[in-house]
């Protein structure tokens, strides 16, 4: 009997209040004619349903399919109940302690609804910078404190007018409930400043900025997370300015477009790029270059891809539609500080770099750099960040409360609670102490915003880094320390929900080992609470430590001199000619003598030697750069491969000896610099699958776990993926978190549940 009249009650958990849910059950159930009542309670959302069981049943398949934009599901539990007799359906005052285990949803980009407004000159809100509702608008950034009411919030100074009161009162308007509501009349506005903090008087200050622009002023731009700096991205000489006042060199600066169509005009724009690019979170995408193009060159020098956004508040739109193919929105900092989010630190943190300053006075509480993402057979998160966070990943099964306090590099942070593991944004690189405070503020709102006080501390085992030194001294509570490629591999399997031991394959540029050396090509037999490193790339030494990062010709020597010994005089190459004899010789006493020469089985180290060998660089301007170059640099088709070999063992290694060699003898023969970049990545695919084969054999494992910096590659990445399904292995890559060091902080928080 399909039309039996019956009584159920939905539970659903997940971000599902304050982002118009009640509304859209009402509507739903509206639309199936349905009784009942909907209310917000402790854990997400309670619906008590009454009708015939085919209606219901069409009600529950469209729920997740026709969800707000905002809302986010983790769980949904159904039960029979008996029948009340409703006889409406109505939204219900919330639960008890409704708001206090509300999940708090990340900003998200204006919707299209508030955008048409925007635009429509008959509209009250018509250009109003700060327009939004509940399906779209800044969230967490403004957040100081739950429950999330607007008190809490940074709208707390801007009392709403009657009109705007009337829209958040009435359940089924757009903006019922929407904290931030506000207008032209009762909400923020905007001001443009000179950089001597002069207020230049505009009717149209959004113009103004947009015609300083046009004239080539370097204007920062207070936006949704933090400021940017502006410039006409088709202004070469605005450009190169940008560059040298903001002490950047080579790093690529993110553009943002008004629409596909101008991105279209520099860049190649895939089904999948584009859905990436107007999802509502808005996250930076890479883009391969599209030749010619309009945009000045410094933009993003020796790279074949652009960074590109569409807007994503209405200011944006505002300013954009002023006819610009592209503007660069790169972050409003000093080089490697914290993205500036206060207006007063702007005008004096930026002093030097911008001419003018676009500001608002509605203050950002929590900084959030923007997300950027690479489509490579999935999603891949390059940072995860702004429109994205705090979203959870959501755990096989629950675990303790956490803190896990990430690396170094790319640093974010993780709490969890039950099944959800919220990754904080990214807080950038914990080498000043800028920084280091930004990371502790972090901690402390997110710990107070989710409402979790965590019983342990998870660290990484490199006893210099920040992060390290900041468990270390908490009191009153246990921390343990973690491998970092541990904490990799535990990562990508958390975020796929696997707990079967896998065959992990952590690649990276460092990570502190437990033998003190620096690790980073590493194949560890991967369990939740311990692994054994069943293979990993023959060490070798960085001559200078830090300065073999920063200068890959030093790298390039070392694996020579592994390889061939004084012989390497014997060689005719590029490098030992470019390279002056003396430095070269420096470089092989301080191995023969071991003076600063820490030992590595890094994988990024050797990209990095491979890269200087074929005469790409011989230093970079940011880690990873020369790695980079490498991958960009290779031809589509050449499907040989160089010899390689590894030694059996109770822990196999791989030497690096046979693929230098390789390398070199092609120099030799004046092969191509792109063929030797495609045979180089096409070995470790090869060498990596017939490996991965002989732990199946001994170890009886058939998953395979990617993780690591390394895999931003995505040659390497397309290639490995491909290469082990080919032989039937379950391949798990991140498609949450970063595969960086931005990933690492949820492996930790993991493993110390599991371990502790
Ligand atoms: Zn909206
Ligand atoms: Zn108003
Ligand atoms: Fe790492």
């Amino acid at each position: 009997m399909t039309d039996e009249y019956i009584a159920k009650r939905i539970d659903i958990n997940g971000i599902v209040q304050g982002v118009g849910f009640r509304p859209f059950i009402f509507q739903l159930a509206a639309s199936h004619d349905l009784k009942g009542e909907v209310a917000n309670t402790a854990s997400g959302v309670t619906i008590l349903l009454e009708g015939p069981t085919d209606r219901i049943a069409a009600f529950q398949a469209d729920l997740p399919r026709k969800q707000p934009p905002l809302a986010h599901i983790t769980q949904i539990t159904e039960q029979g109940v008996t029948l009340s007799g409703f006889e409406t359906f109505a939204i219900a005052p919330s639960k008890d302690d409704a708001s206090r285990a509300t999940l708090i949803s990340p900003d998200v980009s204006i919707c299209k609804d508030c955008l048409q407004e925007l635009l429509d000159p008959q509209d009250r809100r018509y250009g109003y910078p700060f327009i939004n509702c509940t399906n779209c608008g800044p969230r967490y950034t403004i957040i100081d404190d739950i429950p999330y009411d607007r008190p809490k919030t940074s709208m707390r100074s801007f009392k709403m007018c009657p009109q705007c009161q009337a829209e958040y009162d009435e359940p089924l308007d757009r903006r019922f409930h929407a904290q931030p509501n506000a207008c032209g009349v009762c909400g923020p506005q905007v001001a443009l400043f000179d950089a001597g903090k002069k207020k230049i008087q505009a009717s149209d200050p959004i113009k103004g900025v947009a015609d300083l622009l046009k004239q080539g002023h370097i204007v920062a731009v207070k936006g949704l997370g933090g400021f940017h700096l502006a410039v006409d991205a088709t202004n070469a000489e605005a450009v190169v300015r940008l560059r040298q006042r903001k002490h950047r060199e080579e790093k690529p600066l993110a553009l943002m477009s008004y629409d596909l169509e101008q991105v279209r005009q520099y860049a190649l724009v895939s089904l999948e790029d584009e859905a990436l690019l107007i999802s509502v979170q808005r996250p930076i995408v890479l883009l391969t270059k599209k030749e010619p193009h309009p945009i000045a060159a410094g933009v993003s020098p020796h790279n074949r891809y652009f960074g590109v956004m569409l807007p994503y508040t209405p200011l944006h739109y505002l300013l954009l539609k002023h006819g610009f193919t592209a503007l660069v929105m790169t972050s409003g900092n000093v080089s490697e500080e914290p993205i500036t989010i206060d207006n007063d630190d702007a005008f004096e943190r930026l002093a030097d770099i911008a001419d003018y300053f676009l500001v608002h006075n509605r203050e950002i509480y929590l900084r959030s750099d923007d997300s950027i993402v690479r489509h490579v057979a999935a999603t891949r998160f390059i940072r995860r960040s702004r429109g994205y966070v705090p979203i959870p990943v959501f755990l096989k099964e629950p675990v303790k409360s956490i803190l896990g306090c990430g690396a170094e590099l790319k640093n974010t942070v993780c709490l969890t609670k039950g099944r959800n593991a919220f990754v904080s944004q990214h807080v950038g690189d914990l080498e000043n102490l800028a920084t280091y405070e930004f990371f502790q503020l972090t901690i402390d709102h997110l710990k107070r915003i989710l409402d979790i006080e965590p019983e342990l501390i998870a660290y990484d085992l490199h006893p210099d880094y920040l992060s390290t030194r900041y468990a270390t001294v908490q009191k009153g509570v246990k921390t343990i320390g973690v491998q970092h490629h541990h904490a990799h591999i535990v990562s990508c399997m958390a975020e796929n929900q696997v707990d079967e031991p896998v065959i992990g394959l952590a690649f990276d540029g460092t990570g502190y080992g437990t033998d003190g050396n620096v690790w980073g090509g590493e194949i560890l037999v991967t369990e939740m609470e311990r692994f054994e490193r069943v293979a990993h790339m023959a060490y070798i030494p960085m001559p200078g430590s830090a300065a073999a990062i920063k200068e890959p010709w030093r790298m390039a020597v070392s694996y020579l001199f592994n390889a061939y010994g004084e012989d390497l005089w014997q060689l005719d190459l590029a490098l030992l000619q470019r390279i002056e004899k003396k430095k070269t010789l420096i470089m092989m006493e301080m191995i023969q003598k071991n003076l600063n020469c820490p030992l590595t089985s890094s994988l990024g180290r050797l990209f990095d030697g491979v890269a200087a060998l074929i005469g790409l660089r011989d230093t970079v301007a940011f880690e990873g750069q020369a790695a980079m170059e490498l991958e960009m640099l290779a031809t589509d088709s050449d499907e040989s491969v160089y010899a390689y070999h590894w030694t059996d063992g109770v822990v196999c290694q791989i030497d690096s000896s046979p693929i230098i060699r390789g390398v070199v003898d092609d120099l030799a023969n004046k092969i191509p610099g792109p063929v030797i970049s495609a045979k180089f990545h096409a070995t470790l695919v090869k060498l990596f699958v017939e490996l991965c084969q002989d732990i199946r054999r001994t170890h009886g494992l058939g998953g395979v776990a990617l993780s690591g910096g390394v895999f931003q590659n995505a040659r390497l990445l397309g290639g490995l993926l491909h290469a082990l399904e080919q032989n039937g292995f379950d391949v798990y890559t991140h498609k949450l978190v970063p595969a960086n060091d931005g990933g690492i902080a949820l492996g930790q928080a993991v493993i110390a549940d599991a371990a502790g």
